[in-house]
């Protein structure tokens, strides 16, 4: 039996007032694919069917190389399929000075991957004829007090001496693009924009099957081991034994099984974040909001955020520290938010809520590991992964096929469990309440 994506259970939350992810109900049904039975041997085993999983079984497709998924639900079960498709060329932090500083040769490369990621993920959208689902409309972040402008200054000048497409807008221009008095001026990055990204993963996921990749759906990778000269995976009707591996389970790598990388697991924070999804906007509010499109994001700790889908629902979201009747706290939350903003979306009626596990870091720089012999996995997409995890696919792909570690534009380090994780995940919704308090400090400071 299919599991529902919205009901799937791998996410933290889908009680009373939860929907399913609003790409789940406008995107057409995706391939239904078979359940793995039996053994099998492949070139390159790729645990999780996201952004990361089936760009990288894209990649070695391409390359002739034998590629099987296993997916513990459907493609796009994970984040890939849930997220709010804002297509963000950077991490949060640190900037490009900062990653050079921390990681040398392998930082630069880093870098140019993270500049140019939405690019590709546009293009890949583009031979997919995804336009309607994919607009690479640019990516708009404002500051929300006048103190973040230099903030701004300094990473678009981090950004432009990289080549990227970026701009400052004032105060006047900004109130332009987004049309809402509430920020200071912004960074443009015009290589972002938005996208539904359900029907990417569909696209990416049918694409590996045509070039003759396996994907095993509902099959859960159960437990992981080092045979002789191969990976050997359990799963609960199969089992696979692979010259490579891949593991692209990112925030939810223990969601399924705690025993297939607790280190791995163990080094980011899980976090629920909560998306909602207004009615169509009528054609004249429209025009006054987000008039050309594009995909904004704030400075604030606790993210101001929205875009558009194809069919002018606003989407946004947040989190919720308290935990009774979070999805219709979200709601009163997100319309409050909105009409702050937009005076004009008063009265809006808020038609999906769902949620979804961010994997965080401390530091919010994701982690990109070796795990063993051609094995290779990452995880801390902090909420800011939907191209860059499409561009480490790529990278992991061709780690696995033997490209030296040198080549490759991800610093690696060493799986670095973080200590009391257990601890931390429990009282990490209370970090919002300390974001919050940041955020009315530097305004109250400002103004
Ligand atoms: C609510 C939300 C909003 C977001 N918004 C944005 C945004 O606007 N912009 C942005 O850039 N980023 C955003 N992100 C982050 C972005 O979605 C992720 O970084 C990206 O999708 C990660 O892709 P992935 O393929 O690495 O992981 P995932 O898409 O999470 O895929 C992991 C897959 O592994 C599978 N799996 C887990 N365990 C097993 C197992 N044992 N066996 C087999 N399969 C298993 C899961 O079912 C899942 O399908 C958001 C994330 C969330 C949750």
């Amino acid at each position: 039996m299919r599991t529902r994506l919205g009901l799937c259970g791998v996410a933290p939350y889908t009680g009373k007032g939860c929907t399913e992810p609003l790409w789940q109900t406008v995107t057409p049904a995706g391939v239904d694919f078979p359940q793995l039975v039996g053994t099998i041997k492949t070139d390159v085993l790729i645990i999780g069917a996201g952004f990361t999983g089936l760009s990288a079984a894209m990649m070695l497709r391409q390359q002739g190389v034998e590629a099987t998924i296993l997916e513990a639900q459907e493609p796009g079960a994970g984040a890939s399929g849930r997220n709010s498709g804002l297509v963000i060329p950077t991490l949060t932090r640190p900037d490009p000075d900062d990653i050079i500083r921390n990681y040398g040769a392998s930082g630069e490369r880093f870098v140019a991957l993270l500049r140019d990621c939405a690019d590709g993920l546009f293009e890949i959208a583009s031979t997919f004829g995804l336009d309607r689902q994919a607009e690479q409309s640019g990516w708009l972040q404002p500051a929300h007090t006048p103190g973040r402008m230099v903030l701004i200054e300094r990473r678009a000048a981090q950004w432009r001496k990289w080549g990227a497409r970026v701009e400052v807008l004032d105060r006047g221009q900004t109130r332009h693009a987004i049309g809402s008095e509430m920020w200071f001026g912004g960074l443009l990055n015009n290589s972002g924009g938005i996208v539904n990204p359900l029907a990417l993963v569909r696209a990416m996921a049918k694409a590996t099957s045509d070039a003759g990749g396996r994907i095993y759906a509902q099959t859960p990778a159960l437990s992981l081991d080092r045979e002789a000269d191969c990976w050997h995976v359990t799963t609960t009707r199969g089992e696979v034994r692979a010259k490579s591996l891949i593991v692209a389970t990112n925030a939810y790598t223990d969601a399924i099984s705690k025993t297939l990388l607790p280190d791995v697991a163990r080094e980011i924070v899980p976090v629920t974040s909560w998306l909602a999804a207004t009615e169509p906007l009528p054609e004249t509010v429209r025009r006054s909001i987000l008039p050309t499109r594009l995909a904004m994001s704030d400075t604030r700790g606790d993210l101001h955020f929205a875009r558009y889908d194809a069919d002018h629902r606003l989407i946004s979201g947040g989190a919720v520290v308290n935990p009774v009747d979070r999805p219709s706290r979200l709601k009163l939350l997100i319309s409050s938010r909105l009409e702050r903003m937009w005076p004009q979306t008063r009265g809006l009626k808020i038609e999906f809520v769902w949620n979804g596990r961010i994997g965080m870091t401390p530091d919010r720089f994701p982690r990109f590991h070796s795990i063993g012999p051609n094995a290779f996995a990452w995880a801390g997409c902090n909420g800011r992964a939907v191209a860059l995890s499409i561009a480490v696919g790529r990278e992991l792909a061709k780690a696995s096929i033997g490209v030296p570690l040198e080549k490759i534009a991800l610093p690696f380090s060493s799986p670095a469990p973080l200590l009391a994780q257990t601890f931390i995940r429990w009282v990490s919704p209370l970090a919002l309440l300390h974001y919050r308090r940041i955020d009315a400090k530097e305004y109250e400071r400002s103004s």
